[in-house]
């Protein structure tokens, strides 16, 4: 931020805080050289523009500021605003059980849900929260399954739409699985455990299955699939050692809600295909440019999305500047 002040400082630029300018505080118009200009004016500013860079963020996250403005300038301007989506989000999860392991991680598990006959899949860490599932994987596989589900959080005048109906929202599906072992097969498990049980005759089932889950969530696992935590593994039978690699392989959750208030990114945004992808401006309005999360643009965890701000920004800036010249 520092770095980023002194530059301003540099250049002299002007900076209102505190300052939010919707659309009904901005008017296009030729002036009278007939060239476009933008007249911006409210309570707090009156300012002339030739170009204007809309940066106002998406819609998720409201504290951060970003409360859709810059949708409703683009629509005012002509521009499509695609379905508006939370994106990277937790998932609410209503089983008591899980839950009280909050705190627990799963980690490098595989997390899918299935699309058609095809597996739709994220690999990494997981971690269970006093609401459900968190954790990369997780964060990263809602990105995957929200930009598959068809709805928009916002009505039809490009506000959000009301709470209740946002927690309301119909995903692709509410169906993930678990993987705990991604690199092995169901065989491969099956074998693994033929394969130790004449040593391991007087071991119980629960001590066995820290080979393959944190020993804290082994409870919760024989229980989901009715085996006995006590039972030996001289004991176990082939129904038994069949269902454990099919749970370990495919264990279900099933999705209650997404977590929205904590989404980190917006999903969908301006068109992209009404903006010119070489220089962030309108296709429709001269000296008017987009950039950062108000674009039909959303990444996934790990610095994506404030690298597509840092990018934009310096793209539109760069182009506003230099069409000055
Ligand atoms: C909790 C959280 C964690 C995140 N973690 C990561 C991460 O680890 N890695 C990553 O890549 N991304 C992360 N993101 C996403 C990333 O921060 C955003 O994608 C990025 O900041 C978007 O930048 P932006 O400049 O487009 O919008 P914003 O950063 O939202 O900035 C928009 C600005 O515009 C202002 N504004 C809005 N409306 C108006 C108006 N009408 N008039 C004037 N000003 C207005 C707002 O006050 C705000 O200052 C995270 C987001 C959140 C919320």
């Amino acid at each position: 931020l520092d770095i980023l002040e002194e530059y301003l400082e540099e250049l002299e630029v002007d900076i209102h805080t505190n300052c939010p300018i919707n659309a009904n505080d901005i008017e296009h118009e030729l002036n009278e050289r007939m060239e476009p200009v933008f007249l911006i004016e409210n309570e707090n500013i009156s300012l002339n523009a030739s170009k204007i860079v809309v940066s106002t963020g998406g819609i998720t996250y409201p504290s951060t500021g970003s409360t859709g403005d810059g949708y409703r300038i683009a629509s005012k301007m002509n521009h499509t605003i695609t379905d508006i989506k939370p994106g990277l989000v937790s998932f609410n999860v209503d089983d008591f059980l899980l839950r009280s392991l909050s705190g627990l991680t799963l980690s490098d598990v595989e997390l899918s849900f299935k699309d058609k006959k095809k597996k739709v899949s994220v690999r990494g860490d997981a971690l269970i929260s006093h609401f459900g599932l968190t954790g990369p994987a997780v964060i990263d596989l809602s990105n995957l399954l929200i930009e598959k589900s068809k709805f928009t959080i916002l009505d039809d005048n490009l506000n959000q739409k009301d709470d209740d109906e946002i927690e309301n929202l119909e995903l692709f599906t509410n169906k993930i699985n678990i993987d705990f072992t991604p690199d092995m097969t169901e065989e491969d498990i099956k074998e693994q455990i033929t394969k130790d049980t004449p040593d391991k005759g007087k071991m119980s089932i629960k001590n066995y299955m820290k080979k393959f889950l944190p020993a804290n969530f082994i409870d919760y696992f024989l229980m989901k699939i009715n085996i006995s935590p006590s039972k030996t593994m001289a004991n176990i039978t082939k129904k038994d050692k069949n269902k454990i690699a099919e749970n370990l392989k495919r264990h279900p959750i099933e999705i209650e809600s997404l977590e929205t208030e904590l989404a980190k990114v917006t999903i969908g945004g301006i068109k992209s295909k009404e903006i010119d992808s070489k220089t962030l401006q309108s296709r429709f309005v001269d000296g008017l440019y987009f950039a950062g999360e108000v674009l039909e643009v959303a990444g996934p965890t790990g610095g994506y999305n404030l690298q597509i701000a840092f990018s934009t920004g310096y793209l539109a800036g760069q182009e506003a500047a230099n069409s000055l010249k």
